[in-house]
């Protein structure tokens, strides 16, 4: 028989999504495996309703291997008071949770790459079934979406919170006041390599007031990226009038990727040393990373070069790079 109708997606959440106060829950998504015939997926979720006003959506770990969002979603759901919202709030601190669990930017299970699976199948891997999830029942229950990111193992970022360019200026607009109302160090005009698949752009597509960060990289956080995080998400709370309270504004730089020039890829193999460091200042033509050869010693090193005059607002972060790797990357100021 052919089933013309959109399969239901397997998750079941434990919270109601409609019920006043604050519910602490998962999202369970069967996963039936060698060590749990009947077993799980349990995706931690905290949903605070009371009153009226507007859903904001907020998520980390949409790779596993990026803990800034994860550090300060799990902090508020933890903290947060009801008595103190206006609407609602829906917090799923970890969304690639077995990715997260493995500390990897992809899921152990399935290699899925969650920010890549948009928009997702019920019926297909478990990454792509949770990437249905957040397409068919999340992301319509939201007004506002805030996706935590940063750099993960491989890159490392300029602290900023970011929203794309949008061919509906009204919503561009909205996004970009709250990216200034998110109140990171940097306020970005995003351009990415490719957003096909992308969370943002599933976002994006239904009307969504969206916005994400890069809030540092390597594989860790800081004390200065979690505090950046921790008051970027009070702070789009409250101008969203969802959360009381009065917003911790600080001075913000806005910066610019205006096309593909701002990239700089890796076009062989080899030990990679910097000649710039992150928010440095740099001339079109100059060259801002040397790749060493490791094949034998006495070999000249091949140059990086920027193709465009502005700020390194990201880099390759291991020592050792492969060709095709984004080694830098750069932005104007505004
Ligand atoms: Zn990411």
């Amino acid at each position: 028989m052919n089933d013309v109708q959109p399969r239901r997606s397997p998750i079941t959440p434990t919270v109601d999504f409609s019920a006043k106060g604050i519910q602490h829950g998962f999202l369970r998504l069967p996963h039936s495996r060698d060590d749990s015939a009947w077993g799980s997926v349990m995706i931690p979720i905290t949903v605070i309703k009371n009153g009226e006003g507007p859903t904001a959506l907020l998520t980390g770990g949409n790779h596993g291997d990026e803990y800034e969002g994860p550090i300060a979603l799990f902090d508020l759901a933890r903290t947060v008071r009801t008595a103190d919202v206006s609407g609602r709030i829906i917090i799923v601190p970890a969304m690639n949770y077995p990715a997260f669990l493995a500390g990897t930017r992809t899921s152990p299970i399935d290699k899925g790459n969650l920010n890549r699976s948009f928009p997702g199948r019920a019926d297909g891997t478990v990454t792509q079934k949770i990437a249905d999830y957040f397409q068919r029942e999340l992301l319509p229950l939201a007004d506002i979406a805030l996706d935590f990111h940063s750099g993960g193992k491989t890159l490392d970022f300029l602290p900023f919170c970011a929203a794309h360019v949008l061919s509906d200026k009204a919503q561009e607009a909205r996004s970009f006041d709250l990216v200034e109302a998110f109140s990171a160090p940097y306020s970005m005009k995003m351009l990415e390599i490719d957003s096909i698949g992308m969370y943002d752009t599933a976002a994006e597509e239904m009307g969504k007031v969206f916005i994400t960060t890069e809030l540092g990289g390597g594989g860790t956080a800081t004390a200065k990226s979690t505090g950046i995080a921790k008051r970027g998400t009070r702070n789009v709370l409250v101008k969203a009038g969802i959360l009381n309270g009065v917003a911790d504004v600080a001075q913000t730089q806005w910066l610019d990727m205006p096309d593909g020039d701002c990239f700089c890829f890796a076009e062989e193999a080899g030990l990679i040393e910097p000649l710039f460091d992150l928010g440095d200042v740099v001339k079109r033509g100059q060259a801002v990373a040397r790749i060493h050869p490791v094949g034998r010693a006495g070999q000249a090193p091949a140059e990086i070069s920027a193709r465009m005059n502005g700020v390194l607002c990201a880099r390759h972060f291991p020592g050792l790079v492969k060709a095709g790797d984004c080694v830098a990357v750069f932005a104007v100021t505004v």
